[in-house]
């Protein structure tokens, strides 16, 4: 590992101002210290967040959530609230990582994790995530866990978040704070597709913090549904992951929102596959539809083919699952 220096400030605004050329927020590291392990990031300076005060789940003006920075992916899995009233970011939080890494990882971190893409966590290889212009070697190797939409020349990974999928679909805002003030994202605006810069993978500027999520309240909360798949049952990443969630007005579908995982380098939703739901009866024929919109343009790799009827295969079943009501 790389000599850092290291300080904890107690406001924003002194964090913020601690900010230079190579610094780092770190809060619950539980990725920012397997790259510093790695040589994949070399911070000069680490500046400690949490003791910050972003810890609180509170209700807005607006009769949503904004969910603190610091807030553990545990507890915000758990709160009441969010089992209540955004239960498809609940199930999916549950779905990630282990019960120990969701008690130290925060929901900030969680939005900025990394790719696992194992040639990026491999400094003897070539990466432009990496290394900007050396190269991809997933696109012709090891490409099991890759992108089948979105993907670039350049590369060809995916995002690794479960609750970022959940979050997509819920057209959360990403509150930041920088040293011109605080600015909010919209979910959508937040990850980027890789194009010819895969080493960036969010807007946020140099040294702007994540201090909050902010949730409208949302009309999906009896029908949703988080479904992954995977290649063992806990502690993997998604192999196709479907955020669905539909609102019904009697026998049709009234609003459907639906994000998928494990595909992209961000979360994939397309307004126009939701629009194939809507004034239509809940049925496995017309979710087809939608997921063959979603899907359109996929294009997977040697070893990812089987993504694309995956993934076709798991959005049909995902709202079928969400048609049927949100499980207690
Ligand atoms: Fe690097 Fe992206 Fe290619 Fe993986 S897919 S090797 S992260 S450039």
């Amino acid at each position: 590992m790389n000599p850092f220096s290291y300080s904890r400030p107690d406001s924003v605004a002194a964090a913020i101002e601690l900010f230079g050329p190579q610094s780092r927020y770190i809060a619950g590291g539980t990725n920012l210290l397997d790259l510093m392990k790695e040589n994949v990031l070399k911070p000069a300076h680490l500046i400690d967040i949490t003791r910050l005060p972003l810890q609180d789940v509170s209700e807005t003006a607006q009769g949503g959530l904004r969910i603190g920075a610091l807030v553990s992916n545990s507890e915000l899995a758990w709160h009441p609230l969010v089992r209540e009233r955004y239960p498809l970011l609940s199930e999916a939080i549950l779905a990630g990582a282990s019960p120990q890494l969701r008690n130290k990882a925060t929901t900030g971190g969680n939005l900025l994790q990394r790719t696992r893409c194992h040639y990026f966590y491999d400094s003897n290889v070539p990466c432009n995530k990496r290394e900007p212009g050396t190269g991809c070697p997933a696109r012709s190797g090891l490409n099991r866990m890759h992108a089948i939409l979105g993907h670039s020349e350049q590369c060809i990974a995916v995002h690794p978040s479960d609750m970022c999928v959940a979050l997509a679909a819920l057209q959360a805002e990403v509150i930041v704070r920088g040293a011109d003030g605080e600015r909010g994202i919209a979910f959508a605006d937040f990850h980027r597709l890789p194009g010819n810069a895969p080493a960036r993978d969010n807007t946020l500027q140099d040294g702007e913090l994540i201090v909050a999520v902010e949730l409208k309240p949302d009309p999906h909360a009896a029908h949703s549904r988080y479904l992954k798949t995977r290649d063992r049952a806990s502690y993997a990443f998604a192999l196709v992951s479907v955020a669905a969630a539909l609102a019904l007005d009697g026998a049709c579908i009234q609003s459907a929102r639906i994000a998928l995982g494990g595909v992209a380098h961000k979360p994939w939703r397309l307004a126009e596959a939701e629009q194939q739901l809507l004034g239509r009866p809940p049925q496995a024929s017309v979710f087809g539809d939608a997921a063959d919109a979603l899907l359109r343009g996929a294009k997977g790799f040697e070893h990812n083919q089987f993504k694309i009827e995956l993934a076709r295969r798991a959005i049909i079943a995902a709202l079928t699952d969400a048609a049927r009501g949100t499980r207690a």
